[in-house]
């Protein structure tokens, strides 16, 4: 059996449209939504990060305010300048790109920016409102692997899901998301992690396997049930001096392997990646609409 590869980039593009239709519809009503992306620090792979953001923003006409602060400013002064962006009327969505340099507290500045704002779905009001199935925003990528769920018409209610990786951006926001008495929801969830015992006997179990740990080939063929669908959100450098940057991306599965035996697979790159980047324009534009209706 050949499982389908799943077109991540294809689902993203259609929930783009959407964005679009979305962001002319506001335009006409003389709203432009805005997006303030904060980076501290020259990391690369986040340099990376906060380019493509601001390029999907310019691509969506959704206004980006960029900001590039040194790696060493003080975690006062971050503070301050979200106090402020929580106060920009052309600021509907923002973004503080992660990880911050080991000096800054990452849940105080979490925390400053208002819940009605914070677009990546991180502060504990949002957190709250997802494991209370309120309306708020829902983090990028658990959002996204939703997304992926839904456009292979695939239904959870009754789906036994085993999600591996427990963090507060992927495995523990999907696992409520998953389990919750909704549509999309209902599923049978189990959470693994490094102190789970018999890793490969639950996974074995899964209808849907969602790996989230940041670890090449934890999730082998083996371990698949067959037809099942796996959902690869892992994103790892391994070295391969074949290419010109001397590394390659790869997932938390051993895809060549699994592909043999499951249903459907979400390749990496090209899988989980573009719907993150898709649902932040989503969460940015769904912001401005709100804002648009209080009005
Ligand atoms: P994280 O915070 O490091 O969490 C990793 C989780 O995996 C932890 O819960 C850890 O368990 C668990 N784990 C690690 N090794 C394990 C093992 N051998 N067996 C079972 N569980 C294990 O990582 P994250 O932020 O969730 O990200 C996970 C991966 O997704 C990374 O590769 C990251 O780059 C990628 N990612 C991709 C996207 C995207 O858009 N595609 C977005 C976000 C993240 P403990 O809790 O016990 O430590």
């Amino acid at each position: 059996m050949n499982a389908k590869i799943i077109d991540g980039s294809a689902i993203a593009a259609g929930i783009r449209e959407d964005v679009q239709r979305q962001v002319n519809r506001l335009l006409e009503e003389g709203v432009q939504p805005g997006l303030a992306v904060v980076l501290v620090g020259e990391d690369p792979a986040s340099i990376t990060y906060v380019t493509a953001k601001e390029k999907d923003c310019a691509q969506a006409g959704i206004f980006s305010r960029d900001i590039r602060l040194p790696g060493d400013t003080p975690q006062r002064e971050l503070v301050d300048l979200i106090r402020e962006l929580n106060r920009d009327e052309a600021i509907h969505g923002i973004l503080i790109q992660l990880p911050l340099p080991g000096h800054i507290n990452e849940d105080a500045v979490i925390e400053a920016i208002a819940p009605e704002k914070d677009v990546d779905g991180f502060h504990p009001v949002n957190i709250g409102k997802l494991v209370l199935n309120q309306d708020g925003f829902i983090p990028c990528t658990p959002h996204g692997v939703l997304k992926i769920i839904e456009s292979l018409g695939m239904s959870t209610e009754g789906a036994d899901v085993v999600i591996v990786g427990r963090s507060r951006i992927v495995g523990a926001p999907l696992a409520n998301l998953l389990f919750r008495k909704a549509p999309g929801g209902n599923a049978t969830v189990t959470v693994c992690h490094t102190k789970t015992a018999n890793l490969a006997d639950k996974v074995r179990r899964a209808d849907i396997i969602i790996a989230a740990v940041g670890r090449p080939d934890t999730i082998t063929g083996d371990m698949v049930k067959k037809g099942a669908l796996v959902i690869d959100v892992g994103v790892n450098r391994v070295l391969d001096n074949t290419r010109k940057r001397g590394y390659r991306l790869v997932g938390d599965t051993d895809f060549s392997g699994i592909k043999e035996i499951a249903g459907a697979v979400t390749p990496v790159p090209g899988g989980v990646g573009p719907l993150t980047r898709a649902m932040l324009l989503w969460n940015t534009v769904e912001s401005a609409r709100k804002k648009a209706v209080k009005v």
